[in-house]
């Protein structure tokens, strides 16, 4: 039978740290810090398998476990000299979910649990402090009628009905009656009245007393713990984040510890790094006599844990380090020691009992992108972690949250912030404000960028933070789950933004005297937590040093090579900022669309509608010195890098127009009547255009075209080599099937080279010939291929489409379906299918290359910035990917992760 529950404690703990699938994050962090002799208040774990049978039979326990509770219980009341349910010294405990991947306040938590009419009078003797207990049962009857009665019991109350915030109004209305600021004023008798109101409303919104027994307590948590695994948030949370339903959560039972027993007592928070900018700090924040659930369900603004790290929105708010430096001395050196045994930041939980501190948490933390890359950079330079590790330590999204546009600096300079808060997700966003999470899914579904405003943080808004450009909350710290969420994500974020009033009925908030409506713009730097009306213009965010020497590092290990797909001088520039090697794919046809397009997308029309060899002639000869200037251009701005140019590839009807004026224009404009116009266009008609005239087949009927392309290839090349420039062209023949095909376009394209050669007086103009593989039969008979071919470039956009049979352009009618119904893992235009199109990718390497060992080989298709795909392309021993500019950091950094996975797989 499996083991189905793990105690620790007393500085020992039957888990691991490396248990983390059955034990759940918290539990296996539990378990390693009590085998640690860190102070650890005794409890057990249940399994994350006991939620599977717990599902699997009805939501019902398994019976054996009551045996197993009871005898790791009567454990941790010896580790801690207290009796579960006594009348004279209680144990109180609490339930704690906790899933293999940290899912940050998705599931519930219930503390406090054991308080009970026979119970409370013990502690009262017993702690001597009657406030302090009477805090402490309302606060459970507030956590279990909310958590075990209402939403485990599958009680769905209308929005805003709910029994916390029913319980939650009754506590408003006392403050608000005596004039109390802080639930920490509340008398013992003011609570004393309270719990009878809150027992009552219990009783009056759910129809049933709230239970007077230890035991019943203690398994209605556990069961709610285990439900919540199927809550509605977190079932959404698990949706976006790809965590398996199958996974299921722990629960964690364990004995309470007290942060709200007096000023003496205080919870908090704590990273062993600041997670919004990696920075090594100590960060954190913690609340003086309060329970955990305060600090981190966002409901009030915490205070500093430190000095070095106060922000300005903390005021003057005393930090634990002034507060209570021996405690907070102590916790450093717990940080100190956690960082170093786990070489990793991590997410602490703490709670400090009339002076003594406990641990109740640690966890590998949740960070942004640039504080991943600047964990993983500084992390290398302590000593801490190795390079391969550190590549591991950066997801390829996290880099690219780098990558991201900031608020322009000069217009922020120039603005006036509206109000400041706390810079939880740093970049910076715009967008139009909404007020509910519900709106902001429905706005970005109308394809709007939304800021959703929110009073506080709160986990239920999952989705719409999830849809949101930024998020904007007025109360609540860096550590409460939201914020932690929305990191995670990397989103642009500021919470606690106290100088906002936020109106959710009026669809207002008010900021330093201006009233900002539902549907404004406004624009959020969440760097510096600043704020500001309107929309300010975004610049790019490629100065980050901590990105400079991560790339290097990266660089070190990878073998792959990286290119980009650019067709412009411009492109071409920021291909080689953001680290290319080379261009792989040079699109031709790109110079007939867009800005300044207009006289050689006339002159390409005049070249379609020519209707003899000698007219179209005529007009590739005009359209001549625009290829040229183009092809030298990107040559140029590529300084000696190898640029892969591939011949005209699209079908030609895409450039005739469509649209009558358009047409009437052109044929104007070439002196032919609108019928002989009609004509061509019809005699370019396919059925399917993408498996017609096009590519290479385009270069066969009309040499004429191929040998216009490499001529201005090769006299842009020597115009450069002759004024002392580098130029590395490689010529490239696209939707290619045979041989005989490149061997047809090599005749041509030798012949070409001398002429040119010759005029410039050169013995040779260094070059490559090649072809994409895009075609099954390419691949299939790449042997061949490769004889002429002096390297490959995959296309395997096309390639796709053809193995599949499906379009590239109508994919999104049908893909959604096929990953629902798990036809599909993903879109294979996406992330590239490994299995079936990566056969033949694989194939066509072997063959190719046993006819030419040096055969160069990349890809050029959009997969090439897919990080899963650069990793097979990693495996298959491609020289080089190629993919968008803004990809190319990615690529590098998948490329580097290929090889410290491959030297894992080995080992
Ligand atoms: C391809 O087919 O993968 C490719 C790169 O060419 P294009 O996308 O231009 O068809
Ligand atoms: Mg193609």
């Amino acid at each position: 039978m499996p083991k189905r529950v793990y105690s620790f404690g007393g500085g020992k703990a039957e888990g691991k740290g490396t248990q983390r699938n059955l034990l759940g994050g918290k539990g296996s962090g539990l378990a390693e810090m009590a085998g640690l002799s860190l102070p650890v208040p005794a409890g057990f774990t249940i399994t994350t398998e006991v939620c599977t049978e717990y599902n699997a039979h009805g939501k019902k326990l398994p019976a054996a476990l009551t045996k197993d509770v009871e005898k790791a219980m009567a454990q941790v009341e010896k580790i801690m000299g207290r009796k579960f349910g006594d009348p004279n010294d209680p144990l109180l405990i609490s339930c704690r979910s906790g899933a293999r991947k940290s899912m940050p306040g998705m599931m519930e938590t219930v503390l406090n649990i054991g308080l009970t009419g026979k119970t409370i009078a013990g502690l009262i003797a017993k702690t001597k402090n009657e406030r302090f207990v009477l805090d402490s049962y309302r606060r459970l009857i507030q956590m279990y009628s909310d958590v075990v009665m209402e939403k485990a019991a599958g009680v769905e109350p209308a929005e805003g009905r709910g029994v916390r915030q029913q319980l939650e109004k009754e506590l408003e209305k006392v403050k608000h009656e005596k004039g109390y600021k802080s639930d920490t004023d509340l008398t013992g008798d003011d609570l004393r009245n309270l719990i009878v109101a809150y027992k009552a409303k219990v009783k009056e919104v759910l129809g049933k007393e709230f239970p007077d027994d230890a035991g019943e307590q203690l398994w209605g948590g556990i069961k709610a713990v285990f439900q919540s695994w199927n809550g509605k948030r977190a079932i959404s949370y698990r949706r976006i984040e790809g965590i398996p339903d199958e996974w299921g959560t722990a629960v964690n039972v364990q004995a309470m510890v007290f942060g709200n027993m007096g000023d003496t007592s205080a919870t908090g928070v704590a990273f062993t790094r600041n997670p919004a900018t990696g920075e090594n700090l100590f960060y954190g924040e913690w609340l003086p006599n309060a329970q955990g659930e305060d600090v981190v369900a966002g409901i009030r603004t915490p205070n500093p844990l430190n000095e070095a790290t106060r922000s300005s929105s903390a005021g003057d708010l005393p930090s634990l380090e002034k507060a209570m430096s021996a405690t907070y001395t102590e916790l450093v050196a717990v940080r100190n020691k956690l960082e170093k045994y786990y070489r990793d930041m991590q997410d602490l939980e703490f709670t400090i009992q009339d002076g003594k501190l406990w641990m109740l948490q640690t966890r590998s933390g949740k960070r942004n992108g640039p504080a991943a890359v600047r964990m993983a950079v500084d992390m290398v330079g302590e000593r801490l972690i190795k390079k391969d590790e550190a590549v591991m330590r950066v997801t390829p999204a996290q880099l690219d949250e780098l990558l991201h546009p900031i608020l322009d600096p000069k217009a922020e300079q120039a603005g006036q912030a509206l109000a400041k808060g706390l810079p939880a997700g740093p970049g910076g966003a715009t967008g139009q404000v909404v007020f509910t999470a519900v709106d902001a899914v429905a706005w970005t579904q109308q394809g709007k960028k939304v800021i959703l405003v929110r009073e506080e943080t709160n986990p239920e808004d999952v989705e719409g933070m999830r849809a949101a450009a930024g998020i904007l909350t007025a109360r609540g710290g860096m550590t409460s789950h939201a914020a932690l969420v929305a990191r995670g994500w990397g989103k642009c974020c500021i919470v606690g933004a106290g100088g906002i009033k936020v109106d959710v009925h009026a669809r207002t908030f008010t900021a330093g005297g201006v009233t900002i409506k539902e549907g404004e713009w406004v624009s959020l730097n969440g760097t510096k937590g600043a704020f500001y009306q309107g929309q300010l213009p975004m610049v790019g965010n490629e100065d980050n040093p901590y990105f400079t020497q991560f790339m290097k590092i990266c660089d070190g290990i990878r073998a792959l090579g990286v290119r980009a797909n650019a067709d412009n001088p411009h492109d071409a520039a920021k291909a080689r900022s953001f680290g290319a090697a080379g261009i792989g794919l040079f699109r031709t046809e790109h110079m007939f669309y867009g800005k300044g397009s207009e006289q050689p997308l006339f002159l390409l029309r005049k070249m379609i509608c020519s209707s003899t060899a000698d007219e179209r002639r005529k007009a590739l000869a005009e359209l001549f010195a625009f290829i040229k200037s183009d092809v030298k251009g990107t040559l140029e701005a590529m300084a000696g890098l190898p640029v892969t140019i591939r011949l005209l590839d699209p079908p030609l009807h895409e450039f005739v127009p469509n649209r009558e004026d358009e047409r009437q224009k052109l044929a104007q404009a070439l002196g032919i009547s609108m019928e002989d116009l009609a004509k061509r266009a019809d005699t370019l008609h396919e059925s399917n255009p993408m498996m017609g005239h096009r590519g290479v087949r385009l270069g066969i009927t009309y040499p004429e075209i191929s040998e216009t392309w490499v001529r201005a290839i090769f006299e842009a090349a020597a115009e450069l080599l002759k004024a002392g420039k580098k130029a590395i062209p490689e010529i490239m023949i696209p939707v290619t099937c045979d041989k005989k095909e490149l061997d047809h376009q090599a005749a041509l394209v030798k012949k070409i080279h001398g002429e040119v050669a010759a005029k410039f007086g050169m013995k040779r103009i260094p070059y490559l010939y090649g072809t994409m593989i895009e075609i099954p039969r390419a691949a299939l008979r790449a042997g061949e291929m490769a004889e002429t071919a002096e390297f490959f470039s995959f296309g395997t956009n096309d390639l796709t489409q053809m193995t599949f049979g499906f379009s590239r352009d109508d994919i999104g009618g049908f893909a959604p379906d096929y990953i629902k119904a798990g036809i599909l893992p993903a879109d294979p235009f996406q992330t590239l299918d490994q299995s079936g199109v990566g056969e033949l990718v694989e194939l066509g390497i072997q063959r190719g290359r046993k006819r030419r060992p040096k055969l160069k080989v990349g890809i050029c298709g959009e997969h090439g910035g897919d990080p899963e795909s650069v990793k097979f392309c990693h495996r298959v021993g491609m020289n080089y990917v190629s993919c968008s500019p803004y990809r190319v950091p990615i690529a590098r950094l998948a490329a580097a992760q290929a090889v410290v996975e491959g030297k894992a797989k080995k080992k």
